[in-house]
């Protein structure tokens, strides 16, 4: 990373206009929103995971107008607390899959069961609970993206090794796709393991589930954001060949935490960074603080050069074009820094000097 730091900083991503397209900032939530607001990147895609965390997103949307997109969704590892039938939020277990060795079982967790029951702390969502809160939100926000949510086939409740159930996983992620699709908005999806659910795997392997296919171009979002990509080069290929216009709608983005820190990960990262098609990358930090928003930005931007073999300025004027096509109907309905006021510009000063390249 030190090669890239050298060249590219924070200050990039005030001047080419780079967002943060996907980040979970509200999980580090003391000062939040000011903190966001110093930051060198103009925009934050904010994603919520739960119906418990989607009051502190509309919070930060609302003290930092014009920088923080909204975006509301149930992510996979909180699937099983989310049901889509009445009769799920009753009985927990069938919300949660054992693994096949036999290892472990629901019933060997009743503490985990009473939490997720009726009345406990972890307590399951009714459908009547989340789904009409999430409509409600995504109508108050003309410009909140739907996410995050998708399909994590290595998801394990924490001190378990159960689960969320992976019917239940495939469920959810086709009712935010159909609601994304019915309301015009785009999505971030998390996918871990579970590419070939979402598009017949490369040279047609049998098994594929094949939802966005199956859902085809009037039941899909209008624009597809695979966020953290972590599938093969040859998807890459299969996703933004899809028919019917649905190809045009796929976007890839990655983030240097998730995609390229391991060792032996970095090869990987550059890869794929080269394969996808011109104004279809987006990047992210994937950070749950806005701590490392900018400099995770900066990071996955020097890769970016580095994989295509081009100058860090020209990898960011593509990073930025991409991220406002991709945002665009966001965009449009926010308000510009300087109409949010001055407030906003001091703290963007700020920022200035308190960023670090990383
Ligand atoms: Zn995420």
């Amino acid at each position: 990373m030190t090669a890239t730091a050298a060249t590219a900083d924070t200050s990039l991503l005030r001047r080419f206009g780079i967002g943060d397209a996907h980040c979970h900032p509200q999980d580090d939530a003391e000062d939040c929103a000011r903190r966001l607001l110093a930051l060198a990147a103009p925009h934050v895609a904010v994603m919520g995971t739960r119906l418990g965390d989607w009051g502190e997103v509309e919070a930060l949307a609302a003290a930092a107008p014009h920088k923080v997109i909204p975006c509301f969704g149930v992510h996979p590892w909180f699937a099983h607390r989310h049901a889509l039938r009445p009769e799920q939020a009753a009985a927990p277990a069938a919300l949660l899959d054992a693994p096949s060795n036999g290892r472990d079982s629901p019933d060997r967790h009743p503490q985990l069961l009473a939490a997720l029951g009726p009345g406990g702390d972890m307590a399951v969502a009714a459908p009547e609970e989340w789904l009409p809160r999430l409509r409600e939100l995504l109508a108050r926000h003309p410009h909140a993206l739907v996410g995050e949510f998708g399909l994590d086939r290595a998801a394990v409740v924490p001190g378990t090794r159960l689960q969320p159930g992976w019917e239940h996983q495939l469920a959810l992620t086709e009712a935010h796709l159909r609601l994304a699709a019915e309301l015009g908005r785009p999505v971030s999806m998390h996918c871990v393991q579970g590419y070939g659910h979402l598009q017949v795997g490369a040279g047609g392997r049998a098994g594929g589930w094949d939802m966005l296919r199956r859902l085809g171009p009037a039941g899909c979002p209008p624009k597809i954001m695979l966020h953290s990509y972590g599938g093969s080069v040859d998807l890459i290929k299969g996703f933004t060949k899809m028919p019917g216009g649905l190809g045009e709608r796929i976007y890839f983005s990655f983030s240097d935490v998730i995609n390229g820190r391991k060792p032996g990960q970095r090869e990987k990262l550059l890869e794929r960074l080269a394969a996808v098609p011109a104004g279809r990358l987006l990047l992210e930090s994937d950070q749950n603080s806005p701590a490392g928003i900018d400099s995770g930005l900066v990071d996955i931007l020097g890769a970016v050069a580095e994989a295509r073999g081009v100058s860090v300025d020209a990898a960011a004027e593509a990073a930025a074009a991409t991220f406002r096509d991709f945002f665009d109907s966001c965009l449009s309905a926010m308000p510009t820094a300087a109409a949010a006021g001055a407030a906003g510009g001091d703290l963007g000063e700020a920022g200035q000097q308190g960023g670090g390249s990383g």
